[in-house]
């Protein structure tokens, strides 16, 4: 199926899908927020004397066609743009790459890609923590369904499979589906974004989306979603 074509999928996907989600961003949310400096806390990572431990590279098999290597001389690479935390972040996630678990309702999607410095050179071990709701637009916060962090691998590669996830219903409309994301590594501001699907009929009415964020997913011809997304650190 060509990329064109994924895409439509993905369009019709959401299209029929809408209807399902009935999560309420509204009273009960999350009342704290987590401080900024609290991110990871239970990964543990952002400090240099943490990183040089055991990490775990799930994902060193993976992204198919991506060659990493170091930038080009010169090469300069525009920083992601942030996003909100919103209000379902939890720190403490474990450390996972796989969110999908049987039985679990939704399309399966896999996301990889790499993260990257300002001068497009791969940043080793950044630590990526990814939460969003289930298809139905529900997130997990007594537990950990579709929380998890991994790290990128010594290229930069990181990855993570999960679901498509549902809309979720506020303020009388709905937020497009998303995905939440930060990424951190040593000597970089911390990222804090979501990741959003192109062709999502709420995104243009989304207060936060931005085209930037949007993923591009393929289909597979098992049915299941890809999808290629770089992130780029800001130094400190
Ligand atoms: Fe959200």
């Amino acid at each position: 199926m060509t990329m064109t074509a994924g895409v439509l999928s993905l369009v019709a996907f959401f299209a029929l899908g809408c209807d399902s989600n009935s999560a309420d961003d509204g009273a009960d949310a999350r009342d704290e927020q987590p401080d900024q400096a609290d991110v990871f806390d239970s990964a543990d990572v952002v400090g240099p004397e943490a990183r040089a431990d055991d990490a775990v590279r799930d994902g060193e098999d993976v992204v198919p066609g991506d060659v990493p290597g170091d930038a080009p001389d010169g090469e300069v690479c525009e920083p992601t743009a942030a996003n909100i935390l919103g209000p379902y972040y939890i720190a403490g996630a474990p450390e996972r790459w796989d969110l999908v678990e049987p039985g679990m309702a939704g399309t399966r999607l896999t996301i990889s890609g790499r993260v990257l410095g300002p001068d497009c050179a791969p940043v080793p071990d950044a630590v990526v923590d990814v939460w969003q709701a289930d298809a139905d637009g529900v997130y997990d916060n007594a537990g950990w369904l579709l929380r998890g962090w991994s790290r990128a691998d010594a290229d930069g590669v990181w990855k993570v499979h999960t679901i498509v996830p549902g809309r979720y219903a506020t303020g009388g409309t709905f937020r497009p589906a998303h995905i939440h994301v930060r990424v951190g590594a040593s000597g970089y501001v911390l990222l804090t974004t979501q990741l959003y699907f192109a062709g999502d009929p709420y995104n243009e009415s989304d207060p936060y989306y931005v085209p930037s964020l949007a993923l591009v997913p393929g289909a597979l011809p098992d049915g299941s979603l890809t999808a290629s997304f770089d992130f780029v650190l800001v130094a400190e």
